[in-house]
């Protein structure tokens, strides 16, 4: 692992010097684990060219992080990490602006010396973070698979009958069971109308026959994310304008996935989805982006949507997942995970995508 966080620095030093800057303090707990290894919950690093690597623990950590980090970075104990790392501070520091509340970096400021320059630098980790390496793609796959397994287990205890919360609960068992070091976000268990909710948060109400039904969830595992969407009938006959709503997701995501290589831009893979999606007068029931990068946290960088710049590189690990959410009527979510690749995708969700009935 230490040569990874080794090589890691160099990238990121390498990264911050484009921006003209000498040094670059890293403060998010993700960026400094991704970074260093580091696992504990109170940590910073600094890198800078000449192969500078600083990082910054407090008593609690001493043992854990020799063991973490080894002689490779420099380890220093402190009780203040902000106010002690910022001695040996010097020239332009970037700072993650997108990290460091007000009062945080007004106590940096207040701290460092005056021939130090504290620039907003946000997101350089970020852009590194989004070119994941063989390792950390190994993670995400088996953290997927886990929770592809996880899903198909409860899905034999049925789904109409049983209430929202308990789906849910019985998901996020099912995946601690089985290894998940918890999940990646709280599973949406949404059904009927309530799927025209993106965010729903699963009721205490029984999901009845006859409807759709909204699974959105992933598992966390060694470090790594997982996200992926099903949506379910729930038995009986499906209403026929639920079913077209849903064959618009199917084919809409399916073309979109079918779009993804690297070189392609996040805009235009969002458009392949939405104009499918708004040429069949579902436009306005398509609120939200059509995808994002997934790895050590569930929602980073490249985004796939109407405002992106990113350009998808190989590497990046991205979810496609268009919905349409009819209000007061029904909601249909399909998300692949998948790895970009310079000529398409290697997908790494193996549920199979035709509308499937769960009965019992
Ligand atoms: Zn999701
Ligand atoms: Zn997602």
């Amino acid at each position: 692992m230490t040569e990874v966080s080794v090589a890691r620095a160099r990238r990121l030093a390498e990264r911050a010097a484009q921006d003209e800057l000498d040094l670059l303090l890293v403060t998010g707990a993700v960026d400094v684990r991704w970074l260093t290894g580091f696992t504990g919950s109170s940590g910073l690093a600094v890198v800078g060219s000449g192969g500078v690597r600083r990082f910054v623990t407090d008593f609690r950590y001493l043992v854990q992080s020799a063991e973490q980090l080894g002689d490779d970075w420099e380890r220093e104990i402190a009780q203040e990490l902000l106010a002690h790392v910022a001695q040996g501070l010097h020239g332009r520091v970037g700072f993650d602006d997108g990290d460091l509340s007000v009062k945080q970096h007004a106590a940096l400021a207040d701290a460092v010396g005056d021939d130090v320059e504290l620039v907003p630098a946000g997101g350089l980790v970020g852009e590194l973070r989004a070119v994941k390496d063989a390792d950390e793609v190994a993670r995400i796959r088996a953290a997927t698979r886990l929770a592809d397994r996880a899903l198909e287990e409860v899905l034999e205890r049925g789904l109409a009958g049983r209430t929202e919360r308990d789906v849910a609960l019985d998901l996020e068992m099912t995946m601690r069971r089985m290894g998940a070091e918890g999940v990646s976000f709280p599973p949406i268990v949404a059904a009927g109308a309530h799927g025209a909710l993106p965010h729903a948060e699963p009721r205490d109400v029984e999901i009845p026959r006859g409807t759709l039904c909204v699974i959105d969830w992933g598992a966390q595992l060694d470090g790594y994310a997982s996200d992926c969407t099903r949506t379910f009938g729930t038995g009986g006959e499906v209403d026929p304008r639920d079913a077209e709503v849903y064959e618009l997701v199917r084919v809409a995501q399916e073309q979109a996935l079918a779009a993804v290589r690297a070189g392609v831009g996040g805009r235009e893979v969002d458009a392949v989805a939405r104009d499918l999606i708004a040429a069949a007068g579902h436009g306005e029931h398509f609120g939200h982006g059509l995808g994002h990068g997934v790895g050590a946290e569930v929602h980073e960088g490249p985004r796939l949507s109407q405002r992106s710049d990113s350009v998808l590189a190989a590497g990046n690990v991205v979810t496609v997942e268009p919905g349409v959410y009819v209000p007061g009527a029904v909601g249909v979510r399909i998300e692949d995970l998948a790895v970009v690749t310079d000529d398409g995708t290697d997908v790494l969700t193996s549920l199979p995508k035709r509308l499937r009935t769960i009965d019992g």
